[in-house]
């Protein structure tokens, strides 16, 4: 398996139909786009549009925009905005020309209503909300003319005008296109295009107080930024109805090879929401830290969980690009990332719930420092020093006093090998007035050290350790999947479908090198785990690791 950049990427139905539009002539380059409305930050849903956009611009050799549909200011917010940036980049793509927003276009946008309004096209309309709902019909009944649709061309133009300046309450009237009340799509009775907000938009500030609806602004935009292939999810096939009509009734957008959208199917993930409402829900109750808490399935949460961008665009492809709407099994990301830590992560050793071994015939008051390899397969990746001595730790987890012959690892009177040095063995220990060993003491064989020493020995247990005085103290966040119903979405509340124990946190200690670990760097700690260095809360003085993934996918 190859993580980066695999040169041929697998083919899907939206690649054959650009291939085809090349071939025909049809177009000469491609140029997507990627429409994130910053409400919110992006998510793992997100990174599958991101790579399917980005994806095609690069192998195509052509562009890719950066677009946000900013059509909701109450909603939308600069911080928004440059986590999006943020993310994009960080997944490895970078959109061509400078950051395009929706709202670049509003002058136009308010040019391109008006003339639908001059060919008769649009209509100021002052049905309330309740009326217009009554007037919409259903999906079994048409809908009926609304009394304003036939309000003569100059009337509308200047009622359009009074919305402008703001004249008009929130909510009074709205400009509607004049499609067709009997639709089977209901996308195209007389949708609304244009509706007041007195809202202050981070990008135009208090200069409108009408903005444009998300279908009429959308497929404009993209005719605007030349873009050849449109590329939304399934939710959108009815509106590509409208995105139709809109641009065959502009004169400015009569090209044959304009603008064409294509549908492909959302990426639903188990034990995931998607939903960034729900997310932010999530972030506002603070049942999480914030948006990039490594539960989240935010791009900024996986990237301080410890995943890579590699791993991510890794899962992309292979979850594929198609029209069928399905549930991916959380163990297809988590197998992504951890094929390539495994190949990747240099090796160290950490000691979650550590335990203290005294070996009593080790010269007291003295270090050596043994020779480790950073990765057992790798040898380019070097070796590292481990310091050893009389006081050492192993986890609790490895001592026993009595065990059958199926436990591995330390028991009282046998041996055990100390991964990357000597074997040991447990004469007794200490406990406290609750039973809790508080101390092991061993004796070693000076003749085993290394990692395969012919000394003959039939130890079949070898478990991890740190030495003592070397050790750095530090936190460790242990996180298990935020929900506990593979489906959260169909729950009523996400408080009856959150898990209790999503993150446990347990107090150790790392070796002593892992004071300089990067953040987001993940190490794979010896029999644990990996984890990485958390990219808010650790310092040397204070080192705060996160579990990335389990060594093994336990629910398989
Ligand atoms: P949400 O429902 O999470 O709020 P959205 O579709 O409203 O998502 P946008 O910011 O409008 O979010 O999405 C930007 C682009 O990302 C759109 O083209 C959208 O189709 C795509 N996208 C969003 N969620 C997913 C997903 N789960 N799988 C694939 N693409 C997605
Ligand atoms: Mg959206």
């Amino acid at each position: 398996m190859s993580h980066v950049d695999t040169e041929v990427r697998p083919s899907n139905f939206i690649r054959n139909i650009i291939d085809e539009d090349l071939q025909s002539g049809k177009h000469t380059s491609v140029h997507t786009r990627f429409p994130p409305e910053p409400n919110g930050y992006l998510h793992i849903g997100h990174a599958k549009s991101i790579c399917l956009n980005f994806g095609i611009a690069k192998d195509y050799q052509g562009q890719c925009n950066l677009r946000f549909d900013d059509t909701n200011p109450e909603k939308e917010d600069m911080d928004y905005v440059n986590s999006i940036q943020e993310d994009v980049r960080w997944l490895g793509f970078q959109w061509s020309g400078e950051v395009r927003y929706s709202s670049n276009y509003f002058d136009q946008l308010h040019q391109y209503a008006v003339e639908l309004i001059n060919k008769g096209l649009a209509y100021v309309c002052f049905l309330n909300s309740e009326q217009t709902r009554e007037y919409r019909g259903t999906l079994k009944a048409p809908g009926k003319n609304s009394p304003y649709r036939d309000t003569p061309v100059a009337e509308n133009l200047a009622l359009f005008e009074k919305m402008r300046k703001g004249e008009f309450k929130e909510g009074e009237c709205a400009l509607r296109a004049k499609i067709d009340m009997a639709s089977p799509f209901m996308c195209m009775r007389d949708p609304v295009i244009y509706r007041i907000r007195f809202a202050h938009h981070h990008q135009t500030g208090d200069k409108w107080c009408i903005y444009p609806m998300y279908d009429f602004t959308h497929c404009i935009s993209d005719a605007l930024e030349n873009i050849s292939h449109s590329l939304c999810t399934l939710e959108f096939q009815d509106n590509r109805r409208l995105y139709d009509w809109v641009l065959d009734h502009l004169d400015d957008f009569q090209a044959p090879n304009r603008t064409r959208q294509y549908e492909f199917s959302r990426l639903n993930l188990e034990y995931t929401l998607m939903s960034k409402r729900k997310l932010n829900d999530l972030v506002v109750r603070k049942l999480v830290s914030g948006w990039d808490d490594p539960r989240m399935p935010t791009i900024a949460g996986l990237r301080r969980r410890g995943y890579t961008p590699a791993s991510i665009r890794e899962f992309c492809d292979r979850i594929g690009v198609t029209k069928q709407d399905n549930m991916i099994e959380v163990g297809m990301l988590d197998a992504c990332i951890r094929e390539e830590l495994n190949a990747h992560a240099p090796r160290a050793m950490a000691v979650l719930r550590p335990v203290k071994v005294v070996i009593e015939n080790y010269p007291e008051g003295e270090l050596e420092y043994i020779k480790a390899a950073v990765h057992p397969n790798d040898e380019s990746m070097g070796v590292r020093e481990l310091a050893f001595g009389r006081e050492i730790f192993i986890d609790a987890e490895d001592f026993k006093e009595e065990a059958n012959k199926h436990y591995k690892r330390l028991v009282q009177g046998k041996e055990v090998r100390l991964r990357n040095a000597y074997v040991i063995k447990a004469e007794r220990c200490d406990k406290d007035s609750e039973g809790n060993v508080t101390a092991i003491y061993c004796s070693y064989d000076p003749d085993t050290l290394g990692k395969n020493p012919a000394d003959g020995r039939k130890v079949k247990g070898v478990i991890h350790w740190v030495e003592a005085t070397s050790a750095k103290p530090a936190e460790f966040r242990l996180y298990d999947r935020l929900f506990i119903d593979a489906n959260p979405a169909a729950a009523e509340t996400v408080d009856e479908v959150l898990n209790p124990n999503s993150l446990v946190v347990v107090r150790g200690v790392v070796e002593a090198g892992l004071v300089n670990a990067p953040a987001e760097k993940a190490y794979q700690f010896e029999r644990e785990g990996y984890f990485c260095a958390d990219n808010k809360d650790s310092s040397a003085e204070h080192l705060v690791f996160n579990l990335t993934v389990a060594l093994r996918d336990s629910f398989a």
